[in-house]
């Protein structure tokens, strides 16, 4: 909420707006009608990692208006206040069949690509007939693991490697409320 003054108290610890929720919404409808567009008549089955897609997956299904499933995966490799990726943990795995499915995995954030690579193996290994990936963000490639196997086919924004927080996602589960994408300060 603002202040009296019109600040915006979280937004302030937080740090500086790197892409305004504006920019986002325009985006978000940008990808969901490419991806709508390359799907054609098949019904979809959409994977998202919890929690940091959260609020860019609730967003992104209404700007595709196809025949739709939607499953859930709590999976993470940041842990508490890492900044850097650690070992991945999956605490609620995606479904065990997806076959014959044209699955989309949404995630917030690319970084090394383990967690993509993880959910990826994981719905081939289901039967998937068709897989594609879809991050809100892409830190630059540099930041890839040679063990990583990811690739995003659809990407919101490409961004520099600073941490960010916001629109979803977090800093030790803080900040996820923030509408705007924002460079957390204090950190590097
Ligand atoms: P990867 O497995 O290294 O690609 O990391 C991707 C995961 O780490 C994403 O699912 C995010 O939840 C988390 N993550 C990576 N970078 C950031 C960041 O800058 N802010 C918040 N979470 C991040
Ligand atoms: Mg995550």
């Amino acid at each position: 909420m603002l202040s009296a003054d019109g600040s915006d108290p979280l937004r302030a610890r937080a740090g500086e707006v790197l892409v305004h929720r504006e920019r986002i919404a325009q985006r978000v409808a940008d990808l969901g009608a490419a991806i709508a567009a390359d799907l054609g008549d098949q019904p979809l089955t959409l994977a998202a990692l919890m929690t940091g897609s959260l609020i860019f997956v609730a967003d992104l299904i209404r700007q595709l208006p196809v025949m739709m499933k939607i499953h859930l995966s709590e999976m993470s490799s940041y842990p508490g206040k890492a900044t850097r990726s650690g070992p991945l943990t999956v605490q609620s795995p995606l479904p065990e069949d997806l076959s014959g499915q044209h699955v989309l995995i949404v995630d917030d954030i690319l970084d090394s690509g383990r967690t993509l690579g993880r959910a990826a193996v994981d719905v081939r290994a289901a039967g998937a007939v068709e897989i594609r990936t879809c991050v809100l963000v892409a830190k630059p490639p540099s930041r890839r693991a040679d063990d990583g196997l990811a690739k995003a086919d659809y990407v919101g924004f490409d961004i520099p490697d600073k941490f960010v927080v916001g629109y979803g996602m977090d800093f030790d589960d803080y900040y996820r409320n923030l509408p705007d994408i924002v460079v957390l300060k204090g950190l590097r």
